[in-house]
Formats: structure tokens, sequence, C-alpha cells
């Protein structure tokens, strides 16, 4: 079980989060003008497979290993020519590599024969592709720009938490409460400031108050007085 942050937000007396909401999400748009994906990725196919490999591992890691991947695998029919064994080797540095290989190999099946070699745009058919979670569907909806959701990983839970903009411990059950709460058109760009912030500054031992604009006012676990 992921370690909550929920009895951090209670340092200090913040005004209710519908009214915090708004300036968190513009102060760290000023602060992280640079805020977006850190997947590397060319069109929506390389964007689907960077994300399903990103599970378990960094985006880092994943660029390194879709740099020769995607000279190699163009199309959705490159996955399946080649042996099973070999794809598993292409993306063994991803981790979790007979998994992810099961993954893409069914995702790609499916998107020849069902959707003619497209990725899908609709979210619910997104959610067909095996393998594919709501993160996965998440990440790649945003990323073309049409958001149905909230994609919350590991910093979008800790800062959400800490910021006192849920009392839930649940990556979904925390993804409605800020789907409640976040404006429509930030959907997208909300969970890059959040992660962006949670690795500039609020880190996960050690936050940098000190440094954070949101701590005169905004934040209940403040430790700045
Ligand atoms: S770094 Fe900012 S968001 Fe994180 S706990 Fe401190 S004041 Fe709150």
């Amino acid at each position: 079980m992921a370690r909550s942050y929920l009895a951090e937000a209670g340092r200090k007396k913040v005004a209710p989060k519908k009214e915090r909401i708004r300036p968190i999400i513009d102060r760290l748009a000023v602060e992280h003008a640079d805020a977006k994906i850190a997947l590397t990725f060319a069109n929506p196919l390389e964007l689907l497979v960077s994300v399903m490999l990103s599970a378990q591992t960094t985006d880092v890691n994943v660029n390194r290993v879709t740099e020769k991947l995607f000279t190699k695998y163009k199309r959705p029919e490159d996955y399946l020519a080649v042996p099973v064994a070999e794809l598993e080797r292409d993306i063994f540095a991803t981790g979790f590599y007979r998994q992810k290989t099961k993954s893409l190999r069914g995702t790609m099946q499916r998107i020849i024969e069902v959707h003619g070699g497209e990725v899908p745009e609709s979210f619910d058919e997104l959610l067909k592709l095996p393998g594919v979670a709501r993160k996965t569907a998440n990440v790649v909806s945003a990323e073309r720009g049409n958001p149905q959701g909230i994609v919350v990983d590991t910093h979008v839970r800790r800062l959400s938490q800490r910021l006192g903009l849920t009392k839930q411990s649940d990556p979904v059950k925390i993804e409605r409460d800020l789907m409640r709460l976040v404006p429509r058109e930030d959907w997208a760009r909300f969970p890059h400031l959040m992660i962006w912030h949670g690795r500039r500054i609020c880190d996960a031992r050690k936050p940098l108050c000190e440094e954070c604009p949101l701590a005169l006012d905004l934040c209940p676990s403040s430790r700045v007085s």
C-alpha cells in the first residue's frame, strides 16, 4: 500500500479547496511553464506504445528504449512481424518485458483488426485494447487534446493529498474528486503541473516548502508559517 500524505494536510489553515484550485493551477503554471509530458513520440502509435512501456519505470528509461524501437517498429504490423522473443529483447530494459510484449502484441492485433491500423480516438475503445488501463487511456486522450479524465500517478496522488484536494487514497477515487474540482479546460495540463512540482519542489520525503509558491496561503501541509 502506497504511503498516505493525508495526515500532513492539517498543518496550516487555508481556504476551502474550491477557492484554492484556480490560484493553485495559475501559480504552478507560472512556476512550471515548461511542464509537459516527458515521453518522446512523433505520432499516436508511438505515444500509445511509450505510455504502455512507461508502467513501473521512468520516462527517461522509456525514451532511451524507444529511440531505437521506433526506428524499427513503425506500424502496428511491425510488432507482430517479429518473433515474440525479439520484441521482448527490444523492450527488455523497460522492465516487465514479458507482460508488456503480450500487451503490445494484443493491442496491435486489435488496432489492425478493429481500427484499420489506427489508434482509436474514443476513450472507451482505448480501454478495450489489451493491457491498456484507465491511466494509459487518460494520458493518450489528454495528449491528443481530448482529455476524458485526470491522470493520477504517484506525484498527483501525493500532491492532491498534501494540498487537501482529496481525502482519498485510491487513485480512482482521487481522480473522481479532481474531476469535480479542476475546471475541464485544465484536465490535460493539471497532472503535468503536479508531476513537475512533485519532481522539482514537493518531494515525497523532503518537500522544499521554503521554495514553493503555494506555501504561504494555499497548502495545508506547508512547513512554512
Ligand atoms: S512543497 Fe509546497 S505543495 Fe508541497 S507540502 Fe510544501 S507547501 Fe505544500
